[in-house]
């Protein structure tokens, strides 16, 4: 069984993000990008079923810019197989990233389809879902813990009211919880191993894809500035403070 990742090059998570002074988008000029952490989840999952003999293969693929390829080969360093960059200058939204993995798939025909919950960027969980739909199999997001066994997978999900275990039929796709797995560091002689490992460059139209935005971003803001705090002296006072500001 072949197990293809999908990994997303987003804004560092320890980075404070800033909104360019034109508010066309973000900052990402000269701020440290890396892989979507609920991305990289989702690869140390893939190669822990592969160390246990449950899958033959890792592909990670991401799509993007050629700067991408730098978070596949973090991924190759990491342990996965091969990487596919497929190509474009154009930010995909969830629905065109769901219809490239799924070229993949028709390409690959993998027994799982491994993505993060949702991508720290624009915070859409959207493409795992969109999808398992236009594959037409099963879905397991927000996987705390996988199983697999005759064909099938067990899958814990951390939903609202605590954890709900699924049973699905494989193929699926799966997206990756923050408590599924602590991922791997990578190591320097790894990194100089996925420097032969191979990468292949796909352009996004030679998948047949359409690359027209179907959301176009109107404008950027940050966040109001958050006004000063104020320590209260008595639960009464913070009662008085609270409705003067007709909170209460
Ligand atoms: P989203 O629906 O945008 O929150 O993204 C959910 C997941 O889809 C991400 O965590 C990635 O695994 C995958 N994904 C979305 N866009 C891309 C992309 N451009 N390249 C690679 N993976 C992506």
């Amino acid at each position: 069984m072949k197990i293809l990742v999908a990994l997303k090059r987003v804004v560092d998570y320890n980075v404070r993000v800033r909104v360019k002074s034109d508010g066309t988008g973000v900052e990402t000029d000269g701020v440290k990008m890396s892989i979507n952490p609920f991305d990289e989840i989702a690869l140390e999952e893939a190669l822990r079923i592969k160390e246990r003999g449950e899958a033959e293969e890792v592909i990670v693929c991401s799509i993007g810019s050629n700067d991408v390829q730098q978070q596949l080969r973090t991924g190759l360093a990491m342990g996965a197989d091969r990487a596919i960059h497929v190509e474009t200058e154009v930010a995909t939204q969830p629905l065109t990233a769901a219809r490239v993995f799924m070229k993949l798939i028709e390409r690959e025909s993998p027994g799982i389809v491994f993505l993060g919950k949702q991508a720290i960027d624009d915070d859409c969980n959207q493409t795992g879902q969109m999808l398992a739909a236009l594959w037409d199999r099963p879905q397991a997001t927000f996987a705390s813990k996988v199983e697999l066994a005759d064909g099938k997978a067990t899958v814990a999900r951390e939903v609202d009211a605590g954890l709900e275990t699924i049973e699905i039929d494989l193929p699926a796709v799966m997206t990756s919880d923050l408590r599924l797995n602590e991922p791997r560091f990578v190591k320097l002689p790894d990194i100089m191993k996925a420097k032969r490992k191979p990468l292949d460059t796909v352009a996004i139209g030679d998948l047949g894809i359409e690359t027209a935005a179907d959301i176009e971003s109107v404008s950027f803001e940050p966040p109001p500035k958050r006004g000063g705090g104020k320590m209260v002296g008595s639960v009464a006072e913070l009662v008085g403070e609270l409705k003067n500001k007709g909170l209460l």
